[in-house]
């Protein structure tokens, strides 16, 4: 069930293996600064803290056996992938890993039985081999956006495209904890052109894959794939609440104050004819093609002065057709609200690399993300393993450090994970047991009235 070994194995190795071999830069990834890595500044305490949720402690809740029913699962230098590892301490946790040095772990479920010995339990007959826990998952990758990004396509990401990134934290976030009340929530950079999303309360680690299959519909207002132009339509008599809070807090203002310029939207006729196949009215849209193909002299930007026009058009009242007014949301919401991987929060045994990992191909480490200050955060900044290699060369043999992170540029990233969640990882213990999710949604529920969430996903084929 390793989706997201497929995707970010095999595609992102041939796309590298053509990029390196052309480029003459010292190597940002190799297994020796790897293992460098592994035996210095890899966080195993504060990893295995945070996974143990307090089961490590001297509560009589603690469930001893917790941690150790945790599936890792290892991909090593030659592309062998070793699943179903389970350890009952740090010690083993860090023991294997140096021993290893997998260029990449995953963390599954938390499983009913030690899924190191599942297949013991398989011969026994009994069918007890079954996940139990996982926390709430989620997975953005800025390859689906190649649709409305225009500076890089594929794996590529750059800080014109970064963005969309930062604005699906910021959409996604808030809606797990103003709509569903999730509190400890873990954003990680992917290590190359994405994000991935850990939701570590009680109640989160505790849905069933129909509740996970519930909260992932509630974020869905876009589908398609690369041969599709997407549509999203939003129709019915009002907006749900969380689009509304979505559009007006986050998406409308990035569209109009950096997407339209650092993507320059509707620069060329290619580019606006993929918007004006949004509006439903042929007479507004050969309007405003009629505008836009004389040429004019204006000093303005020509994506802001048509993103002007089209909006006056639309909202003019002038057009009969209906749904014309929500046209520039649904133009908003095309272009920038977060698309998700949904099949990777829909089922509780689907593995998610693991922080603090080394992506194999950049070199950098993937180190969480603040969503308070994730306008901050620049992908191209992240610490790559030959920086880090340096950083500790540089700062010489100092005994007393405590950690040697704290003379490298992952001190912070540690420091934070440190904070946010290892330390407080007994407070993420057993909560929610009492206040058990009704998922159909929480924030549906808020808002009765509203239960008809009427948006529509409409495919046009280009
Ligand atoms: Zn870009």
């Amino acid at each position: 069930m390793a989706i997201e070994e497929s995707e970010n194995g095999r595609e992102d190795m041939l796309i590298d293996g053509q990029k390196h071999g052309n480029v003459a830069v010292p190597d940002e990834f190799n297994v020796n600064y790897l293992k460098l890595y592994y035996a210095k500044l890899f966080p195993y305490a504060d990893m295995f803290k945070w996974m143990s949720y307090g089961n490590d402690g001297k509560h009589p809740a603690c469930d001893k056996y917790y941690i150790g029913r945790r599936e890792f699962s290892f991909t090593l230098e030659n592309d062998i992938y070793v699943r179903y590892q389970s350890f009952n301490n740090v010690v083993q946790f860090e023991n294997s890993i140096k021993e290893k040095c997998p260029f990449k772990i995953d963390i599954g479920p938390v499983y009913s039985v030690d899924p190191a010995k599942k297949n013991a339990y398989a011969q026994s007959g009994d069918n007890v081999f079954t996940p139990v826990e996982r926390e709430l998952i989620f997975d953005i990758d800025i390859s689906d956006y190649d649709d409305v990004r225009y500076c890089c396509s594929g794996a590529d990401v750059c800080l014109e495209c970064w963005p969309l990134m930062t604005i699906a934290i910021k959409v996604i976030d808030t809606a797990l904890r103003d709509d569903f009340d999730f509190k400890h929530i873990l954003w990680v950079y992917s290590g190359r052109r994405g994000v991935h999303c850990w939701v570590c309360d009680g109640k989160a680690r505790r849905l069933t894959n129909e509740q996970r299959a519930a909260i992932a519909d509630y974020f869905r207002v876009y589908k398609g794939n690369e041969n599709s132009s997407k549509k999203v339509s939003l129709t019915g008599p009002v907006l749900h609440p969380f689009l509304v809070r979505s559009y007006s807090e986050v998406l409308e203002h990035f569209f109009e104050t950096r997407l339209l310029l650092s993507q320059n939207i509707f620069s060329t006729e290619d580019r606006y004819e993929k918007i004006l196949e949004m509006i439903p009215d042929t007479s507004a849209t050969s309007d405003l093609r009629g505008k836009w193909q004389t040429k004019r002299g204006s000093k303005e930007d020509i994506n802001v002065v048509r993103w002007e026009q089209l909006k006056n058009t639309l909202q003019s009242g002038k057009y009969k057709a209906t749904g014309l007014r929500r046209c520039v949301e649904e133009i908003v919401f095309s272009f920038t609200y977060p698309r998700l991987d949904m099949e990777v929060s829909r089922h509780m045994n689907h593995l998610l690399k693991a922080p603090f990992c080394v992506h194999p191909k950049t070199g950098r480490v993937c180190v969480p993300i603040d969503p308070d200050h994730c306008d901050e955060f620049d992908p191209t900044a992240v610490p790559t393993l030959s920086q880090l290699f340096e950083e500790l060369n540089m700062g010489g043999t100092r005994a007393y450090d405590d950690n040697e992170w704290d003379r490298t540029s992952l001190g912070e990233s540690i420091s934070f994970f440190r904070s946010s969640f290892s330390a407080t990882s007994s407070k993420i213990l057993q909560g929610g047991d009492g206040e058990l999710l009704q998922c159909k949604t929480a924030a549906i529920k808020k808002f009765p009235e509203l239960v008809v969430l009427s948006i529509r996903i409409m495919f046009s084929h280009a």
